[in-house]
């Protein structure tokens, strides 16, 4: 599963001028437009999966629900009972995770960067399940790093997880 990482709460005021960004998938059919809070940072998961639904790794950044807007046809796949994985049907290309309460909206989108062009020049935040990477991703440099052991110490975790 994905890192839900609210990051500590950074009020409106500190940086009212957030200027919106747009993004879109392969095909162009779908349009996410985020305006307002988002953490400008990298988050990396190597759970199995998102090594299925990534092909190899999963990448997100985390904005808040009532920033994000998305426009165009999008198909939600249902990954466990608290997420949600969005995808285009037209194409293919992942559009994003959330939690979603049984029956509830989500608060918060852990979108895909790259279907943003901002998105190109933002750092590596975080990395989870690090003990779970494929040979071939292990990533460099200074960042958080979390083993599943670490992880699901403090979050809910999803039997498809487990091998
Ligand atoms: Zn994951
Ligand atoms: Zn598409």
């Amino acid at each position: 599963m994905q890192p839900t990482i609210v990051e500590p709460s950074r009020s409106a005021d500190s940086n009212p001028s957030t200027p919106a960004i747009t993004g879109h998938c392969l095909c162009g059919a779908v349009t996410i437009t985020v305006a307002g809070e988002h953490d400008p940072r990298v988050g990396a998961c190597h759970c199995r999966m998102c090594q299925r639904w990534s092909g190899g790794l999963f990448l997100c950044f985390t904005a808040d629900a009532a920033a994000v807007t998305v426009s165009g046809k999008f198909t939600r796949y249902r990954s466990s009972a608290f997420a949600e994985r969005a995808f285009c049907p037209r194409c293919g290309s992942h559009l994003w995770f959330n939690d979603v309460e049984a029956g509830g909206e989500p608060r918060s989108y852990e979108l895909m960067p790259g279907l943003f062009d901002a998105a190109r020049a933002w750092p590596l935040r975080s990395e989870i399940y690090v003990d779970r990477a494929m040979a071939s991703l292990r990533l460099a440099g200074e960042h958080r790093r979390k083993t599943r052991a670490e992880y699901e110490a403090e979050n809910a975790f999803v039997d498809g997880d487990i091998e």
